[in-house]
């Protein structure tokens, strides 16, 4: 899969499952605007990948601030003629039920997790329009499917990314605009690093991960970036409106029991 010639836009491009992305497009000959507030990661990913002979920008850029995104995505096609694809990678996670969540932490998580998104395709599609195709890939979570314990307000959000990417399918489908969503099991990224910093003990936290998956592991960000880049890239040409589940067998087995390997 190349990507001579696209543009491809990644929010949450400067870490983890976004900033694996980006990598494997640069190298694959696309030109890449990362969109992400963290300004240090975000230069040093996009440094990274024009040091490495390909084709980066960066801009700062909360994506629950709409102005911020439509420039942003307004300066990626100034920069590079237009855009093909985006990928929606830039998500939080914060702990809590229906009860204890405050208003803060909703507005936070919903903030970021979907009118991000929304915000990130609502520039875009424009362009998109414009050159008559494109492609949106919403990174959710195997939580848009089914929920743990105390984590209301994501679950709400990726659950809701699905409605969203289900909107947008439906809704250009006539203008040759594709919407799915890869819904990832656990990946090891600076948001994993985080979460389990909040136990004593985590590498207990890894472990319970490990051993919950089928497949005996957790993804790399770079098995979740390859499903993303075959769903922004014309080889999906059909897909749309679609959910990819990439859990390492998760969902797939009854009762959640934790494996033996
Ligand atoms: P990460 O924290 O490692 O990276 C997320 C990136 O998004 C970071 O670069 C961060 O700076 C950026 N970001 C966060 N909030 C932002 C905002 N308001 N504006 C701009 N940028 C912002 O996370 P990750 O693990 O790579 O997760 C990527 C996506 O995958 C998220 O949507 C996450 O919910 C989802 N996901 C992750 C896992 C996992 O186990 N890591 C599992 C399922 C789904």
């Amino acid at each position: 899969m190349r990507f001579d010639g696209k543009t491809i836009v990644v929010t949450g491009g400067a870490l983890g499952i976004g900033q694996a992305a980006c990598i494997l497009l640069a190298e694959r000959g696309g030109s890449v605007s990362i969109i992400d507030w963290d300004e240090a990661a975000g230069s040093s990913t996009c440094e990274a990948i024009t040091k490495a002979g390909g084709k980066a920008i960066f801009t700062k850029v909360d994506v629950s601030d709409a102005a911020a995104v439509e420039a942003a995505i307004k300066r990626t096609a100034e920069t590079f003629g237009g855009i093909d694809s985006l990928i929606v990678s830039a998500g939080i996670q914060r702990y809590g039920t229906a009860v204890s969540t405050t208003d803060e932490q909703w507005d936070e998580v919903l903030g970021v997790n979907l009118k991000g998104a929304w915000n990130a395709a609502r520039f875009a599609i424009p362009h998109m329009q414009a050159s008559g195709k494109g492609s949106i890939v919403n990174v959710s979570s195997v939580q848009a499917l089914a929920s743990q314990q105390n984590v209301l307000a994501y679950t709400v959000s990726k659950h809701a990314l699905l409605g969203l990417t289900r909107s947008i399918a439906m809704d250009f489908a006539g203008e040759n605009i594709r919407a799915n969503a890869v819904c990832p099991g656990t990946v090891d990224t600076p948001m994993l690093q985080w979460a389990a910093s909040l136990d004593p003990d985590p590498e207990s936290v890894y472990d319970a991960c490990r051993k919950m998956h089928p497949l005996g592991r957790i993804a790399q960000p770079s098995e979740i970036a390859e499903v993303a880049l075959f769903l922004a890239h014309e080889s999906s040409s059909f897909v749309t409106g679609s959910v990819w589940t990439a859990d390492g067998g998760l969902l797939t087995q009854i009762g959640g029991v934790p494996q033996t390997n």
